[in-house]
């Protein structure tokens, strides 16, 4: 009992120095008495997921907005292993790895029991090197040699230099702090997408003060960690949202 309670404990001292480590909160602000926002794009929900979308919308000109209803930013990202798979011939050629993107589709699409999309999962073993390029070009530094995961079929894992998730946040946040017409409001928890027929206009949410609405010119954006999130904010009732995830504890990538 005292050793549970010991772990209990160096278990949340972990979490709250991960979450000191990446909860730059230069642009993160807790909702007051504002009850209505505007911005090109709302993001849903600040993990790995959201935090790149909003970067990477403003960096395409967009003002971004993102709401996340815990009071810090980070979600299952910041205390996550970390390892990042990309065929990288700058890492893999000193190591005498041969690779290839068709390798690393294939082994994608049959290590999920070719359940996955082809055609998403194409998106992703493609995009997976020139996202690394895109997080260094923010500073963010990955370790020299690549590895094997655990679950892998190939060594071409990344590891960060950082801890766990942390220098994902750090990256994005150091972003988000330099920048004007990007910012987060933390203890803010999406609801329901507001619609104009089949035209998503915006969230409804609950801050601390009480019901916020955000108003979404170009487009929401909902990383709210898994499937089951998107379909309580009404993702399953609009025709035009696919939603990608785990269901039911499968390995299953799946769209409507
Ligand atoms: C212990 C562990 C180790 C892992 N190791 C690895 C690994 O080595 N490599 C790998 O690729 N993956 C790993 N994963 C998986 C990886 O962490 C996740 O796939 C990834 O972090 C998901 O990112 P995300 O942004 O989608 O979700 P999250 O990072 O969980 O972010 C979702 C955010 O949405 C917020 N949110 C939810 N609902 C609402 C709402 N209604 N309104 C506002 N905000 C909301 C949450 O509070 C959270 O902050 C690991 C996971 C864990 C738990």
């Amino acid at each position: 009992m005292k050793q549970k309670s010991l772990l209990l404990l160096l278990a949340a001292a972990l979490v709250f120095s991960l979450i000191g480590c990446g909860a730059d909160d230069a642009n993160t602000k807790t909702q007051t008495s504002e009850t209505e926002h505007t911005a090109d794009v709302v993001v849903i929900g600040a993990g790995g997921a959201g935090l790149a979308a909003a970067v990477s919308a403003h960096q395409n000109g967009a003002s971004v907005i993102v709401i996340e209803k815990m009071p810090f930013v980070g979600g299952n990202t910041i205390i996550c292993g970390a390892a990042y798979n990309a065929v990288d011939p700058s890492r893999q050629g000193p190591q005498g790895i041969e690779d290839s993107v068709d390798k690393h589709f294939q082994q994608t699409y049959e290590g999920g029991d070719k359940l996955g999309k082809p055609e998403m999962i194409r998106t992703l073993v493609e995009n997976a090197y020139p996202a690394i390029e895109w997080l260094e070009s923010m500073d963010m530094e990955f370790k020299p040699e690549v590895f094997t995961v655990l679950g892998g079929l190939w060594p071409r894992a990344h590891k960060p230099v950082k801890p766990l998730g942390t220098g994902f946040i750090d990256t994005y946040m150091n972003y988000i702090s330099k920048n004007d017409n990007i910012e987060i409001m933390v203890d803010t928890k999406g609801l329901a997408l507001t619609t104009d027929g089949n035209r998503i206009t915006g969230v409804r949410a609950e801050g601390p003060a009480g019901p916020v609405n955000l108003n979404a010119g170009k487009g929401v954006v909902i990383t709210t960690g898994g499937i089951h999130g998107a379909n309580r904010l009404g993702g399953n009732a609009l025709p035009d949202i696919t939603v990608f995830g785990r269901i039911a504890g499968k390995s299953a990538a799946t769209a409507k």
